[in-house]
This record gives structure tokens, sequence and C-alpha cells, in this order.
């Protein structure tokens, strides 16, 4: 019969491996809906900054044009006032004159800081444009990623699933239930005494015990302050043990 307790460390390296590559790809699909996250709101940002952006170029177009036609009136309203016959229709010429000029003084002022606007707008829209690419290469990343680690995961979380059948195959029944009782509770279900202390939660070992552990490989012993199980001081729990009880 194989040693129990080294069975039992063998079975404790394999699930701890288990939980560690089940955590490693645990945060990537989390990761994943993150960055996607982010894609969105910079899509929205740059549709906003767009949208903002074509109004003012709108107005700006428009404007121009009106500029061009206050203008023109004012050439007209001006020629006029060499034909007129008396001051009255002098003065009524004037006046119209003068709020043409202003509507122009005002129109121009908008237009100029509309025009600067614009050129900001222009400027946010390139760096949002440029962070959506990078956030979509990074999202394509982090899917190549998931993909490429899944499918070797998996071939590797089957070989150590069928590894743990096998040396589950060689621990009695009963071991092997106690076993899985105390893994509920701990992930480390078996651990090493290490400089006379259980080297799961530290606390000493009496040396009557520690010889009892090294002389009885086939019974259980737990820690009596923590309840792992308790391996001898001269194991080591690692993929060489596994391989020592296989082969
Ligand atoms: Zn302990």
């Amino acid at each position: 019969m194989t040693s129990q307790s080294k069975s039992i460390g063998a079975l404790s390296f394999l699930d701890l491996r288990l939980d560690e590559l089940n955590e490693e790809f645990g945060d990537l699909p989390e990761l994943e809906k993150d960055k996607h996250r982010e894609l969105v709101n910079a899509k929205s940002l740059v549709e906003e900054t767009d949208g903002v952006l074509k109004e003012i170029q709108h107005f700006v177009s428009v404007a121009n044009v009106t500029l061009i036609e206050l203008k023109d009136k004012e050439e007209k309203l001006t020629q006029q006032q060499f034909l007129v016959r008396n001051n009255k229709e002098f003065d009524a010429l004037s006046h119209e004159i003068d709020n043409l000029k202003k509507e122009h003084t005002e129109l121009s002022s908008k237009l100029k800081s509309e025009g600067i606007k614009e050129e900001n707008l222009s400027q946010l829209l390139d760096e949002q444009k440029e962070n959506v690419k990078k956030l979509e290469v990074e999202l394509t990343i982090l899917k190549n990623n998931i993909e490429e680690l899944a499918g070797e995961q998996k071939q590797i979380v089957r070989d150590l699933r069928l590894t743990k059948e096998k040396i589950e195959a060689k621990i009695n029944i009963a071991n092997l239930k106690e076993y899985n009782r105390i893994r509920v509770n701990h992930n480390d279900t078996a651990v090493t005494i290490k400089r006379n202390c259980c080297s799961g939660c530290f606390n000493s070992v009496p040396p009557q015990r520690i010889v009892e552990i090294r002389n009885n490989e086939n019974k259980i012993f737990l820690c009596e302050h923590c309840g792992r199980i308790l391996l001898p001081d001269n194991m080591e729990i690692d993929e060489n043990l596994v391989d020592e009880i296989l082969h």
C-alpha cells in the first residue's frame, strides 16, 4: 500500500494547483467587462463631441453667409443715401445702416469665439478617437488572452484532474472523507511540520507527536489547533511527491 500521508500530501498539492488555475483565470472575464465598459463610454464621448462640433460648424457656415448679406445690405443702403431727397429719409437710412453694422460686429465676434471653440473641440475629438482606437486594441488583446489561456488551461486542468483521480484511488475511503471534510475550511488541507510547528497555523506540535507522525505513515493526524492534516517534517509537498506515488 502506498503511504497514506504521501498520497494525502500529493492530493493537497494537486488541489492547490487547481485552485490557483481557477483564480488566475477568474479575474480575466471581469477585466474584459471593465474594458468593454470603458470602450462604450469612450465611444459615447466621441459621439457627444462630434454632435457639438457639427452644430458649431453649421453655425459658422450660416454666419459667414449672413455676414456677406449684411455687408451687401449696408452697401445698398449707403448707395440709397445719395439719392434721398430730405433729412428725414437720410436719418432713417443712417439708423438702418447703424443697425446693420452693429449686427455685423456682434456676429463677427461670436464667429471668432465659436471658431476658437471649434478648434479646441476638433483637437479634443481627435484625442477621443485615438482613445477609442487604443481601447479597441486593448480589448482585442484581452479577448485573445482569455481564449488562449482558456484553451491551455482546459488541457492542464484536465490533466491535473486525471492525476488527482489516480492519487485519490490510493487513499482509503475514510481518510479521503476526512480530507474532504477539512478542505471545506482549509484550502491547504494537509501541511507539513516545519521547525516543530504546523505550517498551516504555526502553532507548535509536541515532540512526541512529531515522532508518531513520522513513524505512522498510514494514520491521519490533525493539528490540534487548526484541524489541518499534519504531514511528517521530512516530506516536501510538491510535484515530485506526485511523481513518486504514480511511478
Ligand atoms: Zn495547525
